[in-house]
């Protein structure tokens, strides 16, 4: 996947919302977009209006980077939402929350999804006792995530779950924090993510 190296915070004040892209930070008085409410650039602060295509093309990027997949990934995701029974814009964002590394990013294990990812890829992280790194891989209900045996691995949880102690998990996952576990109860559903974001813009983005 192509790294983007410039500021992630230009990414949440161009969307002007918090895209939780930094970690711990995102979560201080310290974040971007509580300091400055206008898009980057020279011309940010002059009110700008959106044409339509504007519009669906900024839903599209928001979500994208949300949970930091490529066009390719996101595309992929949108034909395996458009095969499933029901509203495609509500089964993409529900495939999407169903990530391996959103919901050990939910859980408490990293500060953040960049933070999460790179505990996954690099083996902390085991599902139903077995170690997966594949970033991607999609979790349903009765699995258990959990940090791996390793000392190193459970130490890393250990911290995180301790500076995130204050953050709510979501009701579609269960935490142990004592045992360095959760367990996914049920499959998420729309209320359970809280972006605003308008999933039919999305829709009519990637059907043109
Ligand atoms: Fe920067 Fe995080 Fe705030 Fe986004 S949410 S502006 S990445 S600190």
């Amino acid at each position: 996947m192509a790294r983007y190296l410039e500021s992630k915070c230009k990414l949440c004040r161009r969307d002007g919302e918090r895209l939780y892209l930094k970690g711990a930070r995102c979560h201080t008085v310290k974040c971007a977009v509580s300091k400055r409410t206008y898009p980057p650039g020279m011309h940010g602060m002059r009110r700008s209006r959106h044409s339509d295509y504007g519009l669906r093309l900024r839903e599209t990027q928001k979500v994208k980077r949300l949970y930091g997949v490529s066009q390719r990934q996101f595309r992929n995701f949108f034909a395996e939402a458009s095969r499933l029974p029901g509203n495609t814009g509500e089964m993409l964002l529900l495939l999407l929350e169903r990530r391996l590394d959103n919901a050990v990013c939910k859980l408490g294990f990293a500060s953040g999804r960049v933070e999460a990812r790179q505990l996954i890829q690099h083996g902390h992280i085991t599902v139903n006792g077995r170690k997966v790194d594949i970033v991607s891989y999609l979790v349903k209900p009765g699995m258990k995530i959990a940090a791996s045996h390793r000392k190193v691995s459970q130490k890393i949880v250990r911290e995180r779950l301790e500076a995130r102690k204050a953050d709510a998990v979501p009701t579609w996952l269960a935490l142990d924090a004592g045992a360095l576990s959760g367990g996914v109860v049920r499959m998420p559903a729309r209320e359970d993510i809280s972006l605003h974001v308008n999933e039919s813009y999305i829709v009519e983005f990637c059907s043109r």
